[in-house]
C-alpha cells in the first residue's frame, strides 16, 4: 500500500495553484499555530482510526504533498512516521518523501532533522530560477534559496532529491528555460519532474491571463521548450519516464509508479483521495468536516465501488503517460478486448504521425505524442469506453481527473 499525506498550510498563495490549502501568512500568530495543531491531531487520530481497520498492512511509500509540508516541523514529520511504523508495516525500504519549499530549508538544520526523522527523499519546489518569473507566479522564494536549499538537503544526507520545475511560465522564453534547465542538472539532482503551466480556473494566473495582464510564451515556444527540455535531460543521463517526470537510473518516484501501476494507496488529510480494494473515497477539503468525519470514522461512507469497466480505463489513462506505456496483454486481461482491433484506424493514423510506438506488446506515445497526449488519450479512451459497457459508471469522471497536460 501507498501512503499519501496531504498537509494543507502554505505561507502565502502561488498565482497559478489550484491545491486546496490556506494560507498561514508569515510569521507566528496564534490563530494559524492553533490551526496546524488541530489539523496534526485529526491527521493522528484519522491514522489510528485506519490502523483498526487495516494496521499491519505494508507500506512501501510514504509521501508528503500539499500545500507546503515542510511548513510541518520535523519532530511533527517523525512523530507521524514512528506511528505509520508503529500500526502497520512500513518496510524497511521504504520511499519516504517530503515535499519542501527552498525557503523552508534556508535553515540547514531542518533538513537534517527531516532525515532523522525518516524522511529519504526530498522534493524541493524550485519551479524557475529566474526571480522576476518567480516573483510574477507569486512565489515566496527566490532563486538562490533553491541553490542553497539543494545544497543543505545533500549536506545533510539526502541520496535521493528531486526538483520540481516548470515551463510555459509568463516572461519566460526558450534560451531562458533551457538555461534554467542547465542550473538545475548542475545542482545534480537525482529527479527532475518538469510541468507545463495550465492556466487552472479560478486562479488569479487564470484571471490575469483572461484580463490581458500576463501573457504566457506563445505555443509553438512551449513546444519548444518541452521537446528540447526533454531532450537535453535526457542527453544529462535523465530517464524521460512518463511525461513529466525524468530520474537517473534507479531513481523514478517509486510512490507515483505505484499510483500508475493501479496499487492501493491511503490518503490522509483533507481533500486526500484513497482507493482501496476496489473502492474510493476522497476526504472533504473543509477542515471541520474533514474532523468531524476522522472523529466518527465514516470517511469512507460514501466510498464509490469501482467497476472492472473503469479501473480498465483509468489503466489506459495512466500507463499511456509513462514512457513504458500499456501492457496490451494487460488490458485483454481486464477487458476481454483488443485495444488496437477496437481503435484501429485512430492508432494507424497516431502511428503514421509518428505519436504512438507499439513495441514489445507495450502501447506507448513517442515524444511528440507527448506533447500533444491530451488530445491523443482523449480520443483513445473515447474509443476504448464505447468499445466496452457504454455509460460505465465513473469513466467520465475518470476522464476529468486523468487529463492533464505535460
Ligand atoms: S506552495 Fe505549492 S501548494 Fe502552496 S500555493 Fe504554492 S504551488 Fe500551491
Amino acid at each position: 500500500m501507498l501512503v499519501y499525506i496531504h498537509v494543507p498550510f502554505c505561507r502565502t498563495r502561488c498565482r497559478y495553484c489550484a491545491f486546496h490549502s490556506t494560507a498561514l501568512g508569515r510569521g507566528v500568530n496564534p490563530a494559524s499555530s492553533r490551526l496546524v495543531r488541530d489539523y496534526v491531531d485529526t491527521l493522528l487520530l484519522e491514522l489510528a482510526h485506519w490502523a483498526d481497520i487495516h494496521g499491519g498492512a505494508e507500506i512501501q511509500t510514504v509521501f508528503w504533498g500539499g500545500g507546503t509540508p515542510s511548513l510541518l516541523p520535523p519532530r511533527i514529520v517523525g512523530i507521524v512516521l514512528e506511528r505509520l511504523a508503529r500500526y502497520f508495516n512500513l518496510v524497511g525500504e521504504a520511499e519516504i518523501t517530503l515535499e519542501a519549499n527552498p525557503e523552508s530549508l534556508r535553515a540547514r538544520a531542518w533538513a537534517a532533522e527531516y532525515r532523522a526523522a525518516g524522511v529519504n527523499r526530498l522534493s524541493i519546489g524550485i519551479q524557475t530560477l529566474d526571480d522576476t518569473v518567480l516573483r510574477m507566479i507569486g512565489r515566496s522564494h527566490k532563486g538562490g534559496d533553491s541553490l542553497h536549499a539543494a545544497f543543505a538537503a545533500r549536506e545533510a544526507g539526502f541520496a535521493n532529491i528531486s526538483l520540481d520545475m516548470m515551463w510555459g511560465l509568463p516572461g519566460q522564453g526558450v534560451r531562458q528555460w533551457l538555461q534554467t534547465l542547465k542550473d538545475a542538472v548542475r545542482m545534480e539532482p537525482d529527479h527532475i519532474s518538469s510541468y507545463g503551466l495550465t492556466l487552472e480556473p479560478g486562479t488569479a494566473l487564470e484571471r490575469a491571463s483572461g484580463e490581458g495582464r500576463v501573457v504566457l510564451p506563445p505555443e509553438r515556444d512551449q513546444s519548444i521548450m518541452f521537446m528540447e527540455g526533454a531532450a537535453f535531460l535526457e542527453a544529462n543521463g535523465y530517464l524521460h519516464y512518463e511525461i513529466s517526470n525524468f530520474a537517473r537510473m534507479g531513481f523514478q518516484c517509486r510512490h507515483n509508479l505505484g499510483y500508475w501501476e493501479g496499487q492501493d494507496y491511503l490518503g490522509l488529510g483533507p481533500s486526500a483521495t484513497s482507493t482501496i480494494a476496489g473502492r474510493r473515497w476522497t476526504n472533504p477539503a473543509d477542515h471541520k468536516a474533514w474532523k468531524d468525519k476522522a472523529r466518527l470514522g465514516s470517511l469512507d461512507e460514501n466510498a464509490e465501488a469501482l467497476t472492472v469497466h473503469a479501473r480498465a480505463l483509468e489503466m489506459l489513462m495512466l500507463r499511456l503517460r509513462t514512457a513504458r506505456g500499456l501492457r496490451l496483454k494487460d488490458w485483454r486481461n481486464i477487458t476481454g478486448r483488443n485495444l488496437l482491433a477496437d481503435s484501429r484506424k485512430l492508432v494507424q493514423a497516431m502511428h503514421e504521425n509518428d505519436l504512438v510506438r507499439i513495441r514489445h506488446g507495450y502501447l506507448s506515445l513517442t515524444r511528440s505524442g507527448m506533447l500533444v497526449s491530451n488530445t491523443i488519450l482523449l480520443n483513445l479512451f473515447e474509443r476504448a469506453d464505447a468499445a466496452l459497457t457504454p455509460d460505465g459508471p465513473g469513466a467520465s469522471k475518470i476522464l476529468a481527473e486523468s487529463l492533464c497536460g505535460p
